[in-house]
């Protein structure tokens, strides 16, 4: 049995009904019992003090990488579980590029069954093709009844349009996105970092934003050919942004998501140049800095406000991490030998709350978008404090200041372009199922 939980005075938000008050929340016997202006006279095992804080549905991630098989010195089950925990996530959604790939039912049901009892809900996603190769489709009908949410070959594109195409036609049948990387791989060509003015001036290898939106083009041309359920995994290109919002507009199965790391950092911070998007100061960094090497590249900041605007518009149902450990020896400061991709769980919070305080994205929105928003477009428990739902709660204290470093980070790996920055909001207390599976320790 779980406690009874008293969360008092806290302004919860929960977009599913329109909620955005101070309220208190009951939890009882891993459900949401009540929500209501006045529970003090509530018998409760536990009263948390949610005074001046964000009260919040549990937070979704529908992509992350836990690295686990195969690549445990980056991150495991367990550490990636934590980090998510703390980082104020309930339920996260794992990608396959694992070693082996998780590409059979069997390795599927390996992920579900290692995953029970971890401070988040773990959801894998199995590949699309065998070995993420790009030749042969996968059991994907075998790999849906042992659990997989959805298919993915992310990390790169699914090199075959026919496979593709047999892919969107199963997800009719067995209602499950098919979760695409967008990047045509004969038009990489070692390219390390957005090709651009900084690319230039740093003599890398460019990847043009044509390589991501030919492959955007592609899949959704064959979502409208087949009716099946495309997911446009980590858009970064206005352009790409306008192809996800025609067919969106016309009514395909097309969703798409967007990465904070998109939003607010540009291509600059490759060279050092930390100015997050609508900030007026800019923070010395490395030059180059590995951690700023991420696939899909960080664009321009013309990008960047063209991706917020489709979050604005709902272009961009979903908000996601892409959280990629590397453990230091995959990032050495050759950017055309380091590995790409940060760490996002624990600084999603801070990196979306920095465009909040601007008034650029409202909070409700951003709230919508990391809960009900997935719940429901995958079909999870969760997203919403409506009586009666699984009790998965996240409490945010949107002012705590924190310095992103090697010590705060609880992350296995601690790859991120953040490092010595600090930052402003982040998770206190994350409650999963009626359990408190995370609690901030006071630090001043
Ligand atoms: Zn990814």
């Amino acid at each position: 049995m779980t406690e009874t939980i008293l969360i008092r005075g806290g302004r919860v938000i929960d977009p599913a009904r329109g909620l955005d008050e101070v309220q208190d929340v009951l939890l009882r016997d891993g459900k949401v019992a009540a929500v209501e202006a006045d529970l003090r006279s509530t018998e409760a095992d536990r009263v948390i003090d949610a005074a001046g804080k964000l009260v919040t549905p549990g937070l979704i991630d529908v992509h992350v990488h836990f690295r686990d098989p195969g690549f445990t010195e980056k991150e495991t089950l367990e550490t990636g579980a934590h980090s998510a925990a703390v980082a104020g996530f309930t339920t996260v959604c794992c990608m396959p590029n694992t070693s082996p790939a998780l590409d059979t039912p069997d390795r599927i049901r390996d992920i579900v069954e290692r995953s029970r009892g971890l401070p988040t809900r773990v959801h894998p996603i199995g590949a699309i093709s065998v070995g993420r190769a790009g030749a042969e489709l996968a059991d994907l009908r075998g790999m849906a009844e042992a659990g997989a949410i959805g298919f993915s070959d992310d990390g790169d594109s699914t090199k075959s349009s026919a496979i593709m195409r047999k892919a969107l036609e199963l997800t009719k049948e067995l209602d499950l996105p098919i979760m695409v990387h967008c990047e045509d791989w004969t038009l990489i060509e070692g390219g390390a970092i957005n090709e651009g003015p900084v690319s230039q001036e740093l003599g890398l290898p460019g990847l043009t934003a044509k390589c991501e939106e030919i492959i955007i083009n592609r899949d959704i041309e064959l979502a409208r050919l087949t009716g099946g359920w495309l997911h446009v995994l980590h858009v970064t290109t206005e352009r790409g942004r306008d192809l996800v919002r025609e067919a969106v507009r016309e009514g395909y199965r097309v969703t798409a998501e967007v990465m904070p790391h998109h939003l607010v950092m540009t291509e600059d911070w490759v060279a050092g140049r930390r100015k997050l998007v609508g900030s007026d100061e800019t923070v010395p960094g490395k030059c180059p800095d590995q951690n700023a090497k991420v696939n899909p590249p960080l664009r321009t900041e013309r990008d960047a406000r063209a991706l917020l605007e489709g979050v604005l518009d709902g272009t961009f149902e979903i908000l996601a991490t892409d959280h990629a450990p590397h453990a230091p020896q995959d990032k050495p400061d050759d950017l055309t030998k380091a590995a790409s991709g940060m760490i996002g769980l624990e600084v999603a919070i801070p990196s979306l709350m920095h465009l909040v305080r601007l008034g650029e994205l409202p909070l409700t929105t951003m709230i919508e978008r990391l809960t009900v928003a997935p719940a429901r477009v995958f079909g999870f428990e969760g997203g919403s404090l409506n009586p009666g739902m699984v009790a998965d709660v996240t409490i945010i204290d949107p002012e705590d200041r924190w310095v992103v470093d090697e010590s705060t980070i609880v992350s296995k790996s601690k790859n991120t372009p953040l490092l010595g920055m600090e930052m402003q909001g982040r998770s206190t207390t994350t409650i999963l199922g009626g359990e408190v599976v995370h609690e901030l320790q006071a630090t001043s």
